[in-house]
């Protein structure tokens, strides 16, 4: 029957820009929000249309900030997903939030279309941080966002946390680790802080109004985490990623075992049928897109008038990407009959000198099922995947 499918879509909208944030999010263009989501149903038409049955066990609603959608645009767009694909019964449906806009009565309604599952960016909990970052919540709203969560319904809230914060010191994180964990949260994707070009924060470290961030303190936050959630009942499944038993991201799974997913929206990116594109990335170029869309019009699947760059991946490619992406899974790693099973090869057979090499060094780990990388081997991890490819 094959991988069902999973669906990300992109919610390219904030109402603050944040200082070390270069996603495709745009400030001041809410008033877009209306247009934005029937263009994005008609690109779930589209694509829904042009292959039709398929079953999709995971959606993602990313950004940007998809929070800022009401429960009645989620509702009109899940429904618009229920009639154009099989969704599966069991499907994890998440959302990601910021903390300021999660009241109890919102969060209610947006429970009741369906989806089951809340990301929000807490990323500190020190006010201090949040103000470098300029994100638009405190250390309250966190807490209060995270109790109306749970009296809505939420049994699966994972929160975001970035690490490696200029001036932050390793105690300064463990405070934040443990209060952190006083919320109770079901699953942690932790971050190391990137400074990307084009962002205040990457131009006050350039400026030296900012210290550059310390990859060995970093590290040792790392560390820390690892121990201090690990103690407190975690699971690591991936390199930022940390679940209780049974809870680890579904939708997240799918990139990492490079299986396909839609991706819609603008600035969003998918792969599917061996095809890996991006969209259009301005939220009123979009728009215009999706409006003159020709239809009916059978487009080519998983195309849309919304596609900007298109390439097909190569089985060699395949193998590699498959094989770093998977690596990532810190206990799964790659499964020797999994990889046969769908590549007709044995991974000995193509990458079996590197993977010895590795082994020998204690940076990978092989057993009678499975390659995975070892603890050391996930700080080196960028070496190894280098040699794969
Ligand atoms: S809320 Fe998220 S997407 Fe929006 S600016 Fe901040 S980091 Fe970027």
């Amino acid at each position: 029957m094959g991988v069902p499918l999973s669906i990300y879509l992109h919610i390219p909208f904030c109402r603050t820009k944040c200082t070390y944030c270069a996603f495709n999010t745009y400030t001041r263009s809410e008033h877009l929000i209306d247009h934005f989501v029937e263009a994005l149903i008609t690109e779930i038409n589209i694509v829904g249309s042009s292959k039709p049955g398929q079953r999709v066990h995971t959606i993602f609603f990313g950004g940007g900030t998809p929070s800022l959608l009401s429960a009645a645009q989620i509702q009109q767009i899940l429904d618009a997903i229920r009639q154009q694909f099989d969704l599966m019964a069991d499907a994890e449906i998440t959302i990601e939030a910021n903390p300021n806009d999660l009241e109890r009565t919102y969060l209610t309604k947006v429970r009741a279309t369906g989806v089951n599952r809340l990301s929000i960016g807490v990323q500190s909990t020190n006010d201090h941080e949040l103000k470098l970052f300029a994100r638009r919540h405190d250390n309250d709203e966190i807490v209060s966002a995270m109790s109306a969560a749970r009296l809505a319904g939420f049994d699966n809230v994972n929160l975001d946390l970035i690490y490696g914060i200029p001036h932050q010191t390793l105690d300064n994180w463990q405070w934040t680790l443990q209060q952190t964990l006083m919320l109770k949260p079901d699953h942690l994707s932790l971050y190391a802080l990137g400074l990307e070009e084009g962002t205040p924060m990457y131009d006050w470290v350039q400026q030296g109004r900012l210290p550059a961030p310390d990859d060995e303190l970093a590290a040792d936050m790392y560390e820390l985490a690892t121990q201090v959630l690990g103690e407190n009942g975690f699971e690591q499944y991936e390199i930022s990623n940390w679940a209780k038993p049974g809870l680890a991201c579904r939708h997240n799974l799918q990139y990492w075992h490079n299986d396909p997913y839609v991706g819609l929206g603008p600035g969003a990116h998918g792969y599917a049928d061996n095809v890996r594109y991006s969209t259009i990335l301005s939220p009123q170029r979009y728009i215009d897109a999706m409006r003159s869309a020709p239809l009916p019009h059978a487009y080519e699947y998983p195309r849309t008038p919304a596609t900007d760059e298109a390439t097909m991946v190569d089985r060699a490619n395949e193998i590699s990407e498959t094989l770093i992406m998977s690596l990532r899974l810190t206990q799964e790693g790659v499964r020797w009959t999994q990889f046969k099973e769908r590549f007709g090869e044995d991974l000995r057979d193509i990458h079996g000198s590197t993977i010895d090499h590795y082994a020998k060094h204690h940076l990978l780990e092989c057993s009678h099922d499975r390659v995975r990388l070892t603890e050391q081997g996930r700080l080196l991890s960028n070496v190894i995947f280098r040699d794969l490819v």
